[in-house]
């Protein structure tokens, strides 16, 4: 049969309700019974559209499914894609939750009308003010920060300050950064455009690129790599890719991570760079108590903790312990901004890359 594969796991998604429907437990006290099984055999499966690629997500999913019963079907593609997908399917749209990276992307799908807010007392709960949209159209699932990663041979941290002094002199031919085409790096820029003004945030990116190593290259990973590997001293990568060299399978990259230092920059002034990952109820979801059932669980202390300690993220719910590493990192401040404004300046970010020679 040659039928899509999201139409394939909807269908598996049907025949197990029908399953389920037939052998519930029984009861004679009909309370109960409501209780047990508040939902209708049709609504036993909620579906995702995702442009988070990370394995922890799949493990939370399958055991919301244990836990409850409700069957999680997946569609993964790039952000942009699945917000063009949203809008293109409209009313019959299979989609009740859509997750990603990146609060600008949120802010994005917020602003192309295909979310609707979220009432639940469990996720405000969850998740405080400043992780969540402030008309729960979407609720932070994770946040990461884009810090300053530093030969521990040849660096010492008091060498580094903020991420303008990356542009000085002193880092001329030493430092790594991936290509402008990643999200990561736009964001990042949008948010000195927002905090510094586009004038500053221009004379940044070209004081970075008078400083690079090399051409950049790679994803964070490698930037983490070329440092091990000599090729710079300093790089700008995310923190949970330090945590998932650290705790990878193959040894060279836990050599790698053992090699590089970690630094929170912007300390003293406006605090580092921090993103967000997020999900959002589809404004047409037909599994409306089913998805936010979901967000209820991905933020609850349980989930949070697992997907802290698998992908190294750090948790939105401020009661989810932080893995051993993350904690050794030490606690930082972070950029104060409305992640809104990450979308708002993305063009211009791109604009600024363009026009500085960022590849
Ligand atoms: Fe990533």
């Amino acid at each position: 049969m040659n039928l899509p594969k999201v139409f394939k796991s909807l269908l598996a998604g049907t025949l197990l309700t029908i399953g389920l429907a037939g052998c519930g437990p029984t009861s004679s006290n009909t309370e109960d019974k409501a209780a047990s099984t508040p939902t209708t055999a049709k609504n036993q499966e909620v579906n995702v559209y995702t442009a988070r690629h990370y394995e922890v997500d799949q493990e939370l999913f399958n055991k919301f499914t244990e836990a409850t019963g409700i069957k999680v079907n997946v569609v993964k593609g790039e952000a942009e894609e699945l917000i063009e997908r949203l809008k293109r399917e409209g009313e019959s749209t299979q989609a009740d939750l859509f997750v990603t990276v990146d609060g600008g992307v949120l802010a994005n799908a917020k602003q192309n009308d295909i979310l609707q807010p979220v009432t639940s007392e469990t996720i405000d709960k969850n998740v405080p003010k400043n992780l969540r949209d402030a008309d729960n159209n979407w609720i932070g699932l994770a946040t990461r920060a884009r810090i300053i990663a530093y030969s521990k041979d040849r660096v010492s941290p008091d060498q580094l300050s903020t991420y303008e002094d990356l542009t000085s002199d002193k880092w001329k031919g030493k430092l790594l950064v991936r290509s402008s085409t990643s999200l990561y790096n736009q964001s990042l820029l949008a948010s000195f455009i927002e905090l510094n003004g586009e004038e500053k945030a221009e004379q940044w990116a070209k004081g970075i690129v008078n400083n690079f190593a090399r051409q950049p290259d790679g994803g964070d990973r490698d930037q983490a790599k070329a440092i091990a590997a000599g090729t710079g001293d300093v790089a700008i990568m995310n923190t949970y890719y330090v945590g998932l060299l650290a705790n990878s399978k193959d040894p060279e990259e836990v050599k790698v991570a053992n090699n590089i230092g970690v630094f929170f920059p912007n300390q003293e002034t406006n605090g580092t760079h921090v993103n967000i990952s997020g999900m959002g109820l589809t404004k047409h979801s037909k599994n409306k108590e089913n998805a936010i059932k979901l967000i209820e669980y991905m933020t609850s202390v349980e989930a949070q903790e697992f997907l802290s300690a698998h992908n190294y993220e750090f948790p939105v719910n401020a009661n989810a312990k932080k893995p051993e590493l993350l904690n050794s990192w030490g606690d930082f401040k972070m950029q104060e901004l409305n992640f809104d404004t990450l979308g708002e300046h993305n063009k211009k970010a791109i604009e600024i890359f363009n026009k500085t020679g960022w590849k």
